[in-house]
Parts: structure tokens; C-alpha cells; sequence
């Protein structure tokens, strides 16, 4: 005990102070942020180009873009929003944004029985295990979800919360929708990562379903490939009312 104090003493505390603070950029490093076009019109090639056709000429879909940066050689930038979680899935479609554009972000549902206490149940309906990981790392002492009353919990009757991650299988669908059922009502489904959004990188291949709100209801749609974990926990916030606003640069 004394080591520990002593340590303690000597280092402070390692824990991340968002969303006190915004998160750095070491916390949300530009790649994981969703591209903007530099000029006032997206550029022909990156229309053409983008893989999962997240761009268009009018908008970029934050719910479909893979972060894989081929658009940044036809005009754009990582310059999304650090804190990207919205409560639509229409929100993620970005029109023509740029530096100072407001936010499209709406009003949080802001449930009240969840302000103060949020107990998660996560599964996995169809992942690579990147998103996993970034949502598990809730729990280390540097996210430390714990401090603002988020748990894990490892039965669907003992949560608030599904967290789903991964695009839908046809062998998930079932358990996804007896998860759903066995959470007690009221209860709050977010999806982390475009894969559960709109399929991403795998959208339209053999053997899948969704999007997940095609599924089960979703309230907080959370994007990235893979989302960072502090862009998990502003899905989570946001889901019970005490998310940072959202804001582009
Ligand atoms: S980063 Fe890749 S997936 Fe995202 S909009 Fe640009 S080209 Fe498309
Ligand atoms: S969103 Fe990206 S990182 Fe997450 S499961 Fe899908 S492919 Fe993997």
C-alpha cells in the first residue's frame, strides 16, 4: 500500500480527463476523423474513387467512410468531428461541409433514468475484433468508464445498454434480436462502427443483413473504422444527455 501511494504521489493520475477536456490529439489522432472536402466542391476523382461511396457531390457519409484515405489526394482532410456521435443515421451525412460548419448534430435524447448509471451488454454481431477491442478498452484505468457510471456487464436482463458492434450475419440476427428483447425497457441500442451503420466495406456481400436499424431500433449511431474508444464513450454520453457538443473545425 505505501508503494502504491507513493507511486500515486509521484505520478498522478493517468486517467484520461475527457469529456471534462476535448480529447487530444493523441486521444482522436486525425486519422480517425472523418475527411471534408478543402475546397468548396468535392472533386470529381474522389467521387468516383472512394470505395464504399461515402462521397458524393453534395454530402459525405460519416456512416459509410472506412478512413482509408485515398480522398485525401483529390482535395480533402481528416477534419470531421473529434466527438462524431449522432442520433440519427441522416446526421452522418454531412452536406457540404467545411471549416466553421455548424454542427448536425440534433438534441440528445437524453434519457433521465440513465443520467448517473449505465450498464452495458456488448455483442458482436459480425466483426473484424478491431471494434471490440477499442469498446473493451473502456474498462482500462486510462478510459476508466467506470468514473462516469458505465459498466459491462455480461447478461442482456442486467443492462441498459446494447452496444453492438460488427456488420449483421443471418447467423446473428436471432440472438441480436433475443439480446434486444431480454433488455429490460428503457433501454438504448448504439451502434459502434460503420459496419453495424451501413455495412461498410463489407455492405451488400453474401450472407449479411441490416443495416442494424433495420434490425432493432437504434438511438446512437457511433462512426469510425474503428471508432476510438473516447469516441465510444461520447456514443454513450450522448445516449444518456451528457455528451460534449458537437462541433466541426
Ligand atoms: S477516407 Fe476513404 S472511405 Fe472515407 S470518404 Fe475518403 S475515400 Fe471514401
Ligand atoms: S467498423 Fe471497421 S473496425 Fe469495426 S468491425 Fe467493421 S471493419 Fe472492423
Amino acid at each position: 500500500m505505501p508503494t502504491w501511494l507513493g507511486r500515486a504521489a509521484r505520478y498522478g493520475s493517468v486517467t484520461t480527463r475527457y469529456p471534462g477536456d476535448p480529447p487530444s490529439l493523441e486521444e482522436v489522432p486525425e486519422t480517425s476523423r472523418a475527411p471534408r472536402p478543402t475546397g468548396p466542391e468535392p472533386r470529381p476523382e474522389a467521387v468516383a474513387g472512394c470505395p464504399v461511396r461515402a462521397i458524393t457531390n453534395t454530402t459525405v457519409d460519416d456512416g459509410t467512410c472506412i478512413r482509408c484515405a485515398r480522398c485525401l489526394a483529390w482535395g480533402f482532410a481528416f477534419t470531421g468531428a473529434r466527438d462524431p456521435a449522432t442520433v440519427t443515421r441522416a446526421q452522418l451525412r454531412v452536406a457540404r461541409p467545411g471549416p466553421g460548419a455548424p454542427s448536425p448534430t440534433g438534441p440528445s435524447p437524453a434519457l433521465d433514468g440513465f443520467r448517473r448509471s449505465l450498464h452495458l451488454f456488448l455483442v458482436d454481431v459480425g466483426s473484424c475484433n478491431a471494434c471490440n477491442l477499442e469498446v473493451m478498452a473502456l474498462a482500462n484505468p486510462y478510459y476508466d468508464a467506470s468514473r462516469l457510471g458505465i459498466f459491462f456487464t455480461n447478461s442482456p436482463r442486467h443492462a441498459d445498454a446494447l452496444l453492438v458492434v460488427g456488420v449483421p450475419t443471418d447467423e446473428m440476427v436471432e440472438p441480436l434480436r433475443r439480446a434486444y428483447d431480454a433488455l429490460p425497457a428503457p433501454k438504448v441500442v448504439v451502434a459502434v462502427g460503420v459496419c453495424p451503420i451501413s455495412g461498410g466495406v463489407f455492405a451488400g456481400g453474401r450472407g449479411l443483413r441490416g443495416p442494424l436499424d433495420t434490425l432493432v431500433p437504434v438511438d446512437v449511431y457511433v462512426p469510425g473504422c474503428p471508432p476510438t474508444p473516447l469516441n465510444v464513450l461520447d456514443g454513450l454520453l450522448t445516449a444518456i444527455g451528457r455528451g460534449r457538443p458537437r462541433a466541426e473545425e
